[in-house]
């Protein structure tokens, strides 16, 4: 699949960071099993759309039980949204040239519909790790653009509707501005960032978007920003106080993944050759194992006993198994959801507040 320099998915980083883009340009790209496992879900997701739709009436064949469901629940999302508007049109797997903004740059809407007034993406996130908002986010507005260019003439638009759909997550969001707020976007914000971009000029800057960066593990300008914490300037007495360990916290998660990205990345360095003062590689801890387990069973059978342990299957496993639908009905009512550890969490985080000891003592008080 080619992909665009500045391409819509990568938007968030290289409009915080523009010099990112042409610093990483020719670093390898490392497609990860997820990736692929995200691909045939899209190719899913569109064959079932495409025949919803009437489009196609070639079928593929899904194996993979969540995998048939999840994409299911997604052609019922984008059919839910085409429900609430008055003769919409559908378009599936859309390309959209967005180069009127940023330079080069084409996109791939999952379900582009459109209805006099309302232009709305739908884009399929099939990962499972972060969960992913439709507000402020800049890959479905330049998305947005792309198709706004194309059928503007035809379609009189005056709202953008943008919805992330990640069944894995049990989670949609959708996001609505007006086509002068995606304009004016585009105007400010994108299109001098896209250029700064693409002419390797701008900023670095560091932050959150840089886990996503080509450049994550040798970039200088996050080392500097991770290394501002090692420098914080302790002042005494000498315990911190309640201020200082809010700053340390504040940069926490950062400074961990970074420690962890160079940490691999020296890792793998070194295991070609790369050598580092005062470093050497030596073998981790090992486990015992069997060489041979047909052996170990017939081995042990013979002498009486039973080699299996019995367990019951995960929930994770046991969705495969029966699929979600199933797993529902015949488990909904075994299932609950024990109340989480506590964690401290930065402010923005969605999630209400716990009751704190503090906050209780008060009530009684
Ligand atoms: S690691 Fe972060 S700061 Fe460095 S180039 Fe990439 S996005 Fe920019």
């Amino acid at each position: 699949m080619s992909h665009a320099l500045l391409s819509p998915s990568a938007s968030h980083r290289w409009l915080e960071c523009p010099p990112s883009v042409r610093l990483t340009e020719f670093m390898e790209d490392k497609s990860s099993a997820y990736a692929d496992e995200g691909t045939l879900a899209h190719s899913i997701a569109e064959n079932k759309l495409k025949s919803y739709l009437g489009y196609t009436n070639d079928f593929i064949e899904c194996e993979d039980t969540s995998m048939n469901e999840y994409t299911d629940d997604y052609v019922t999302f984008v059919a839910e949204q085409m429900s609430v508007l008055e003769n919409p049109s559908a378009y599936v797997e859309q390309r959209v040239d967005c180069s009127k903004y940023v330079p080069k740059c084409f996109g791939t809407c999952d379900a582009l519909i459109i209805s006099d007034g309302v232009l709305h993406i739908c884009d399929l996130k099939y990962g499972s790790g972060v969960k992913v908002d439709a507000v402020g986010n800049d890959q479905l507005r330049i998305y947005a653009l792309g198709a706004f260019e194309m059928f503007s003439c035809l379609y009189d638009i005056s709202t953008v509707r943008m919805s992330i759909f990640q069944p894995r997550l049990s989670h949609s969001d959708t996001w609505e501005i007006s086509i002068d707020e995606l304009l004016k976007w585009a105007n400010e914000v994108l299109a001098p960032a896209a250029k700064q971009a693409w002419n390797g000029e701008g900023e670095f800057k560091a932050g959150d978007h840089c886990r996503f960066c080509k450049a994550k593990e040798m970039c200088r300008k996050r080392a500097e920003y991770n290394l501002e914490l090692a420098r914080y300037d302790f002042e005494p007495p000498a315990t911190l106080d309640n201020t200082e360990i809010s700053a340390i916290l504040a940069k926490a998660d950062e400074l961990v993944s970074w420690v962890t990205d160079v940490k691999e990345y020296a890792l793998r360095q070194a295991l070609s050759g790369v050598t580092y003062d005062g470093f050497k590689v030596v073998e981790g801890r090992s486990n015992r194992k069997y060489t041979d387990e047909n052996a170990v069973v017939d081995t042990v059978k013979a002498a009486g006993f039973d080699p299996y342990e019995h367990s019951v299957l995960g929930i994770t496993a046991m969705t495969a198994l029966l699929g979600k639908k199933k797993f529902t009905e015949l488990l909904g009512g075994l299932i609950e959801k024990p109340q989480g550890k506590p964690t401290l969490v930065p402010m923005s985080d969605k999630r209400p507040a716990i009751n704190t000891a503090n906050e209780d003592f008060k009530e009684e008080n």
